[in-house]
């Protein structure tokens, strides 16, 4: 991360939330990468901050520093179809993830990787406790 982008972000919201705002996000996914599901250890921006992308949860997906690092200011749907891991449910997940649907796009990437299960739950949590009682 550039100096110049932190500062931007401690400017929209207090560092507090923010951290708490990118552990939501790993954590949507299992601390997976969206694109290729190795680890996550950064925050991508979809819609690349220098073309006007914001920071928010739709456009910030998490993903691997080598897929961060590799697909820099592309587009990141023209750029996957690139990669060696390409795989069309994840394509539709980031598609979904984009559109603020976050449920479909983790069932998607729940199809994609069945080891998936556990942030899933996660991610119902409440619904389901809701449907135990
Ligand atoms: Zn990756």
């Amino acid at each position: 991360m550039h100096n110049s982008d932190a500062v931007f972000l401690e400017d929209l919201c207090p560092k507090f939330r923010f951290r708490q705002w990118r552990k939501s996000i790993h954590r949507f996914t299992g601390k997976s990468c969206i694109y290729c599901g190795k680890p996550s250890e950064s925050i991508d921006h979809v819609l690349p901050r220098s073309q006007g992308g914001l920071s928010t949860t739709e456009n910030c997906v998490p993903a691997c520093l080598s897929c961060n690092g590799d697909k820099s200011d592309e587009n990141a749907l023209y750029w996957y179809r690139k990669q060696k891991f390409y795989d069309p449910r994840r394509a539709m997940a980031i598609r979904a993830w984009l559109e603020g649907d976050l449920r479909l796009a983790i069932r998607l990437l729940q199809w994609a990787n069945p080891n998936f299960k556990v942030s899933y739950q996660n991610f119902e949590k409440d619904e389901s406790k809701y449907k135990a009682a």
